[in-house]
């Protein structure tokens, strides 16, 4: 079974049905348990929780210490390209927007990741827009090639891909890839992505069983919560990563968890979720999948970043630009796919963790396969 054919179980009336139901007793019943079912994480998520928020923390924070420790990794993503084919509606980027595009040479891209290996960081996350023919799988890999023997670990959030491709990014040194499905409502999924390849709901949404099946060590998923309502996307995405860890259970799987902000063009955010809602979410989504990974990105503040990691956060990213070589060149900060919230640097975010009483973690992984630093 696919998880779109698993999803089909979960249609967004009974998705509606079981967060909206859910009464204080099964929120409390489900904080009790120690496996628990996706009516639990919807009964985690209802309204009926939300007083009990200090409870479901304290919860998040025991099984956070017990599986993840004080630990947080840090990495930090490096975008190659803002060129899109596709026009999201809630992007920068979108190919809509006038901006300057900006499409990085592999001499360019190594230049941006020697910036970010002297910082001292050991994973990073390429990036780069939907514009298979300019940003091919093949011009991805090469770069990968280049740039692997500094880290020790490289992930991809790009377009959606073949399994065929996702194997040749693993064989370049690819171990993790994100996938943000944006909605799982899939008539929403169809007028937020009016063009592009990106249209493509089922494709997209079975990216990351195809990654997996490539040989991928590492699988991220999310959505961007703001677009639909928080209980539809907030369910539908830790049911994914359930079904995940539960299907590929050699797999490291993660959630993120990006609050949609501002960008280029006129976007009015649909489903706002306020900062009591999306602690609940963290929360509700550290009891449903103790041994999963929690990624929160910049476009959180310090403040949020930093009250959340102990209820279970496990990657933040550091010393953050989201232009198109923004690091090498300041004449690029103009080509920033969204606003970042938490400008630390790497020394920073490492002070502030060892402050709270975290070790901030730049290398939890290697490769012995891979070859050492050139
Ligand atoms: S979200 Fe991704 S695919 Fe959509 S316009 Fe932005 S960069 Fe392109």
């Amino acid at each position: 079974m696919t998880f779109q054919e698993f999803l089909l179980t979960w249609p967004a009336e009974r998705r509606t049905a079981a967060v909206a139901g859910a009464g204080a007793e099964d929120a409390l019943a489900a904080l009790d348990k120690e496996f628990l079912r996706p009516e639990d994480f919807s009964a985690l998520l209802s309204p009926a929780a939300t007083p009990y928020l200090e409870y479901m923390a304290r919860r998040a924070q025991e099984l956070a210490l017990r599986h993840f420790g004080r630990a947080v990794q840090l990495f930090t993503p490096l975008y190659l390209s803002n060129i899109c084919t596709n026009q999201c509606r809630y992007c920068g980027f979108s190919a809509k927007n006038r901006q300057r595009r900006r499409h990085l040479s592999p001499e360019e891209a190594c230049a941006e990741a020697r910036a970010i290996a002297d910082t001292g960081l050991q994973h990073i996350l390429l990036l780069t827009g939907d514009a298979r023919r300019l940003s091919s799988p093949e011009y991805i890999a090469n770069i990968v090639r280049a740039v692997r023997p500094r880290f020790a670990s490289v992930g991809v959030e790009v377009y959606a891909m073949s399994e065929e491709e996702y194997g040749l990014l693993v064989r370049a040194g690819v171990d993790s890839m994100t996938m943000f499905q944006e909605t799982y409502t899939a008539e929403l999924y169809a007028r937020l992505h009016p063009a592009g390849p990106k249209r493509d709901y089922a494709f997209r949404l079975a990216a990351p069983e195809r990654a997996a099946k490539a040989g991928m060590r590492s699988l991220g998923v999310g959505a961007l919560l703001g677009l639909e309502s928080f209980e539809q996307d907030a369910f539908a995405t830790g049911l994914h990563a359930w079904w995940l860890q539960r299907t590929f259970p050699g797999v490291e799987v993660s959630v993120s968890v990006p609050r949609i902000c501002s960008h280029e063009g006129s976007f009015t955010v649909p489903h706002p979720v306020n900062d009591i809602r999306f602690v609940q979410y963290i929360t509700a989504l550290r009891c449903f999948l103790p041994r999963a990974g929690i990624t929160c990105s910049t476009r959180e503040t310090p403040f949020m970043r930093d009250h959340i990691v102990p209820l279970g956060v496990t990657r933040v990213s550091a010393g953050v630009s989201t232009s198109v070589g923004g690091r090498v060149s300041r004449n690029n900060d103009d080509c920033g796919q969204f606003e970042i919230s938490d400008h630390r640097s790497v020394e920073e975010m490492k002070t502030s963790l060892a402050g709270m009483g975290y070790q901030a973690v730049v290398k939890d992984w290697e490769d012995m396969t891979a070859h050492c630093p050139v």
